[in-house]
């Protein structure tokens, strides 16, 4: 059995030997970029653009929405789709506590009040029971989130919605390509949201988003809001005469066209990261102590991030499930193995939101997910990276044939956090 890199041993992983950039950049890529400098047409709203409104049609039929409207990113688009969608000033709209910030600060955007649910332990999305126990005559709408690439528990929230006259919004930043019961995320709710920010599965070369809808109000009112209120001319330029409060929220063609030239490599790309996930998966939840994501039979997984929980009972240990991840984080980085925390507060605990926000308990399963669990992100789950899977295996494995001297060097040792934050940044991977 060889040494731990923790104690000296040789790393399992060496990060060299793999290329982990996220996105790809092909020559294509910067050849459409290239063109529209070229051409010289920079906005939405700027004579002979094709890229944006091309895009639009194009992701709209993928996911099987009727309208797509493009927007400067995903913020923005959640931002519209609840304004576009009626929210408005002091209705409340039931949120996870569990998701990235921007999904709750959308709302507040919107000058609407967050009221945050717990989310269910193994999926990490919201639970239809805590949505149904935060309903006021005050809600106006339910926005979920397709978290880390699992669709919600649609059937379930389209219900409660239907039964309360609330609005179904979908936050699908995270689940480009996912499917729930054969119809892909985008499609699901009255109206989505979406991101192709850098970090994501269809990503541009910087910021983007998109909102998705089959009902032609809410996409008339998100086109108006997206520049100025105005109503546009025929011609499609400004008439210069403010319909509604609206932002400033066009896309750039650049990022357009880019996006454009990868959304056909997008069906591949979600296959292999099932693929591969789904093989890690299966690998790693023979390990005692780690909980690998469910993923229920009536949806697939599009692997944006691949979250595993870690329970020391299973594996023998009777220590405190933060200490336990604390330990085995220590030593998977140590391997070479890039696990990251990601975030470390539910939503509902963030400064802006103790004030703003509607709470009403301490949220226990964000709270323990976020004790015990770590992710894979980025380059270290892109569809190529099969490989480098297999090592990030290995490495699992031999710090699991060595747990009981982690767990022991953890609980002498401290600031072991700490150390484990610093290893990441010194390796400098996975950079904004
Ligand atoms: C990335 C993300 C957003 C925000 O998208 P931006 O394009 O970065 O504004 C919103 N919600 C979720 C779940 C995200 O992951």
């Amino acid at each position: 059995m060889s040494r731990l890199a923790l104690f000296g041993g040789t790393p399992v992983v060496r990060m060299d030997e793999f290329d982990t950039t996220w996105p790809i950049v092909t020559d294509g890529d910067i050849q459409v970029v290239t063109d529209v400098l070229r051409r010289g047409a920079f906005t939405s709203l700027s004579r002979h653009e094709e890229h944006v409104a091309a895009l639009e049609e194009e992701y709209a039929r993928y996911v099987g929405s009727a309208a797509g409207v493009a927007v400067a990113n995903g913020t923005a688009a959640l931002h519209l789709a609840l304004t576009a969608g009626g929210v408005g000033p002091g209705d409340e709209v039931i949120v996870p506590a569990f998701t990235f910030m921007a999904s709750a600060l959308a709302v507040l955007h919107a000058q609407a009040v967050p009221v945050f649910a717990d989310v269910g332990a193994r999926t990490f999305n919201l639970n239809a029971r805590r949505v149904e126990e935060r309903i006021t005559p005050r809600t106006r709408a339910i926005l979920c989130v397709h978290l880390h690439g699992l669709p919600a528990d649609m059937a379930e929230l389209r219900a409660i919605a239907d039964r309360r006259g609330l609005l179904l919004i979908e936050d699908a930043a995270q689940a480009h390509g996912a499917e729930y019961r054969g119809r892909r995320v985008g499609s699901l709710g009255d109206v989505a949201a979406t991101s192709f920010h850098v970090s994501k599965n269809l990503p541009t070369c910087g910021e983007g988003g998109m909102i998705t809808t089959d009902r032609p109000d809410v996409a008339r009112r998100a086109r108006l809001l997206r520049q100025f209120g105005d109503a546009l001319r025929p011609d499609g330029q400004l008439a210069h005469v403010a319909q509604l409060a609206g932002w400033n929220y066009k896309m750039n063609v650049i990022q357009a066209a880019f996006v454009r030239n990868k959304l056909p490599g997008l069906p591949a790309d979600t296959a292999a990261r099932q693929r591969n996930l789904t093989e890690f998966s299966r690998r790693l939840a023979q390990l005692p102590g780690v909980i690998c994501p469910e993923v229920p039979d009536d949806r697939t997984h599009a692997f944006h991030f691949f979250r595993f929980r870690l329970d020391p009972r299973p594996a023998g240990f009777d220590l405190p499930p933060g200490k336990f991840r604390r330990a085995v984080h220590r030593a998977l980085l140590a391997e070479g193995a890039f696990a990251r925390q990601y975030q470390v507060l539910p939503l509902p605990a963030h400064p802006v939101f103790r004030s703003a926000a509607v709470q009403r308990d301490e949220y226990p399963v964000t709270r323990a997910i976020l004790e015990d669990s770590l992710t894979l992100q980025r380059g270290v789950i892109r569809p190529d990276a099969a490989p480098l899977l297999d090592r990030y295996f290995d490495a699992f494995s031999k710090v699991w044939e060595h747990l009981d001297d982690v767990v022991r060097e953890a609980q002498t040792s401290r600031g072991a956090s700490a150390d484990a934050e610093r290893v990441v940044a010194a390796a400098g991977v996975e950079r904004e």
